[in-house]
């Protein structure tokens, strides 16, 4: 396991420094979706990389995932975030799969010829993602027809296919349930938003999915009816905070790194003295440091957990992501005050940087979320009793 995982290292980071490092410029000026990088991990069999070994995928768990996020986030936030919604979603289907689903799924993946993707927000319900109003209609015999429209799809209109939540109704299901369903590219009734134009990670493609009447069969709803708590808490929530919190790790290194950079580079005419040798700006420097050595060992901390099923490894997970959401984007911001006013120059790389890592506050489960899930854990009160 040891050795795969290296070796996984070592492949993600050649396309991260090469790849990704030299697109992230023009995927962000141009709003560009990182198909290079993307269709690189893919020909370097990495597509399967949260899919278990036994249906011809790495077997990677949380912590890996976390750490490839990491690799890819430090050149380009966009491609790791791409990526990982697609990990995220492999997770998702494999997690309780039909021989369909993986000949359908998980095959084409495995062998890099099919990126997914998670579509489960919705503007009626924004950041509770797990109330979704799409509804799943049962049409005829093994059919129901799906109608909603989804927000902020990343891989929006790129993927292969789409994990969409839908609320069951009519006579033919147990009660009102979300469960999750696969959607193909291309299947009719399928329309896609305009353009993603974000402030920050501008090559998401993140966008707008409207459904209507989407047919699918029975044999594209994962899991059983009523499976969707269990689907929130033991694949969508985890491995959809692994997959941002690494990314955003990945950013912190990378503008603590450019940061240091400019110090040890920025030297003063008017007294001959380098600003590296300014007692104040090695502290400033040492803080952020510290503080992005905290969450890179809070993400590493909690992956582990999840992945040997500790007990709390949920209420890691929750709390190390909302404290990486709050400390790139304190790092990135402190890192461009060290950096003076050529880093507040459009189109330097902590602008990229600030713009990127701010997405971590509001990309769902939210930090105003995972604070609140964590207090509820610990009262024992229901995590979602209310919204
Ligand atoms: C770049 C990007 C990529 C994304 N990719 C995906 C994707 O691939 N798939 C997907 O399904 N979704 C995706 N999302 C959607 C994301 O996960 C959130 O659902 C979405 O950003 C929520 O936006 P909203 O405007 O609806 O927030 P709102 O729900 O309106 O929330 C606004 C603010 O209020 C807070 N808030 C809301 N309700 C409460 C409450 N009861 N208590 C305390 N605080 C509360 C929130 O934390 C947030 O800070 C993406 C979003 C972005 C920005």
């Amino acid at each position: 396991m040891y050795s795969e995982a290296t070796k996984i290292f070592d492949i993600v980071e050649d396309i991260s420094q090469s790849i990704a490092h030299d697109e992230a410029e023009t995927i962000d000026k141009m709003a560009k979706w990182p198909e290079k990088s993307l269709r690189e991990l893919q020909q370097q069999g990495l597509g399967g990389l949260t899919i278990p070994l036994e249906y011809g995928g790495l077997g990677q768990g949380t912590q890996v995932l976390s750490k490839v996020c990491e690799i890819l986030g430090y050149n380009c936030a966009s491609t790791a975030i791409c990526f990982g919604m697609h990990c995220v979603g492999s997770a998702v289907i494999a997690s309780k799969v039909t021989q369909y689903q993986q000949d359908t799924f998980l095959t084409p993946i495995c062998e890099g010829r099919h990126i997914t993707s998670l579509s489960l927000s919705e503007s009626g319900s924004g950041s509770h993602f797990y109330l979704p109003q799409t509804r799943m209609q049962y049409s005829a015999e093994h059919e129901y027809r799906i109608n909603g429209t989804k927000s902020f799809v990343t891989n929006g209109g790129k993927a292969d296919s789409y994990v969409v939540s839908a609320v069951a109704e009519g006579s033919h299901s147990p009660g009102e349930q979300f469960n999750c369903v696969m959607i193909k590219a291309g299947a009719h009734g399928v329309k896609w938003g305009g353009e993603w134009r974000g402030l920050g990670l501008r090559g998401n493609s993140s966008r707008n999915m409207e459904l209507n009447n989407v047919n699918i069969s029975d044999k594209d709803i994962l899991g059983q009816f009523g499976d969707q708590i269990w689907y929130v808490f033991n694949v969508i929530t985890p491995y959809f905070l692994t997959a941002m919190a690494g990314a955003y790790v990945g950013i912190a290194r990378a503008a603590l790194d450019e940061a240091t950079y400019h110090i040890k580079k920025r030297m003063f005419s008017f007294n001959g003295r380098a600003l590296a040798s300014s007692s104040v700006i090695q502290y400033q420097l040492g803080t952020l440091w510290a503080k992005y050595s905290r969450i890179r060992a809070l993400v590493h901390y909690a992956t582990d957990a999840f992945d040997n099923s500790d007990d709390e490894a949920l209420l890691e997970l929750f709390s190390a992501k909302a404290e990486v959401a709050e400390s790139v984007v304190e790092i990135v911001n402190e890192a461009m005050t060290l950096c003076g006013g050529v880093a507040y120059r459009e189109g330097s790389k902590l602008d990229r940087m600030l713009r990127d890592a701010r997405a971590a506050h509001v990309m769902s489960p939210t930090t105003d979320m995972l604070r609140i899930w964590t207090g509820r854990s610990i009262l024992d009160q229901p995590l979602l009793s209310d919204t």
